[in-house]
């Protein structure tokens, strides 16, 4: 490991002023992702400017709905009582992420922060555009099973490999921000993370020492907790992360669909959210078929790599499972 500085902060000011001036200088919350990436010298902070005293871990009722507390952790998040009655789709993507242990460690903000698991990404002996931009992509070429088939770019075909921003999508949340000048914005979650084009170093739309306050969940999201599903499917039945993953919410209405949420994890440089899809089920009553109508749109301009094809037709497939289950017709 490279030599690092180490700084504590317990206020706003203080984390502004670690931040500014030091290019180098990089948050540190759970460390579960972070620290990882150091061991195998992908991130090399000259700066460590540890967070977890800053009062960033509540989980409480806000004025948009519910506020979810950068520095909560994903265990207190999943098993927040007004999560689980509201937003039962949040909890059951975070609890399918990782392993108890890491959950406890993971927060909020450092896991939608989290990395590719792209291996080229990984191994600092091959080229790859996201961690050397101009060094070339190992994957493109290379072994590419786990990779994208929606929304990638010649210079990157990682994917973002989480659970937890998927629901996110899927429930319109927004990402409240502090830049180092103090002033705060709120961010669409949709809009938070980037497709790879040309600069896939950059994963998402922050600013050096942009700092995560919050993640905002609408009241209006709760009217999919009746009707919601988050199906993963993985090589391993726990602690492994998804091949594909689906979220998938409705709101229904006299025996018909009013509005419906489908977003896929593990296809693409960022959760994919299908409006085409989604535009598909409004109006519609749930069936079998009209879901497997909606999966096929879902996928629609997926173009597989040498070795993911089989992503396409297990998207579809589980896009169709996880309507199925939250229509609770199967
Ligand atoms: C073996 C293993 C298996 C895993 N499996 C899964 C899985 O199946 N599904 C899944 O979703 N995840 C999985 N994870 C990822 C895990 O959930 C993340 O490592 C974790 O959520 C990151 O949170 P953290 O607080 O530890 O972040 P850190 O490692 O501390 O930080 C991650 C990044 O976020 C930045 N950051 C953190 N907080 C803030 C903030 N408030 N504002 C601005 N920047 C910030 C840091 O600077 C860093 O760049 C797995 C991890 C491991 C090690």
């Amino acid at each position: 490991m490279r030599p690092f500085e180490y700084l504590r902060v317990a206020d706003a000011a203080a984390v502004s002023s670690a931040m500014v001036g030091v290019p180098g200088a990089k948050f540190l919350a759970g460390g579960s992702n972070l620290v990882d990436l150091m061991k195998e010298d992908v991130e090399r902070p000259t700066r460590l400017v540890d967070i977890r005293q800053l009062p960033l871990r509540q989980i409480q009722r806000s004025r948009a709905g519910l506020s979810l507390g950068a520095l909560a952790t994903n265990t207190e998040t999943a098993n927040h009582p007004l999560v689980r009655e509201n937003y039962p789709l949040l909890t059951q993507a975070i609890v399918a992420g990782a392993s108890g242990q890491l959950r406890n460690m993971a927060t909020n903000g450092g896991n939608l922060l989290q990395r590719t698991r792209c291996n080229y990404f990984y191994d600092t002996a091959t080229p790859c555009n996201k961690r050397e931009p101009g060094s070339g992509c190992g994957a493109r070429e290379g072994l590419n099973k786990i990779h994208a088939v929606l929304g990638w770019s010649e210079a990157c075909v990682a994917t973002y490999p989480g659970d937890m921003a998927n629901a996110l999508y899927a429930l319109d949340a927004s990402v409240r921000v502090r830049a180092t000048d103090g002033r705060e914005r709120l961010i669409p979650v949709i809009d938070f993370h980037r497709l790879p084009g040309d600069t896939p170093q950059r994963d998402n739309n922050l600013e050096h020492g942009d700092l995560i306050l919050a993640i905002e969940l609408p009241v209006a999201a709760a009217e999919f907790a009746k009707h919601s599903h988050y199906l993963k499917v993985r090589d391993r039945s726990s602690y492994a992360f998804a091949m594909v993953s689906v979220a998938a919410a409705l709101q229904l209405e006299g025996g018909t669909i009013r509005q419906a949420r489908v977003v896929l994890g593990s296809v693409a440089h960022k959760p994919w959210r299908s409006a085409e899809a989604e535009a598909a089920l409004v109006g519609q009553r749930p069936s079998e078929a009209i879901f497997a109508k909606a999966a096929q749109v879902a996928l629609t301009g997926a173009k597989p790599l040498a070795h993911n094809g089989y992503k396409v037709e297990l998207g579809q497939r589980s896009v169709v499972r996880a309507l199925m289950r939250a229509a609770q017709l199967g």
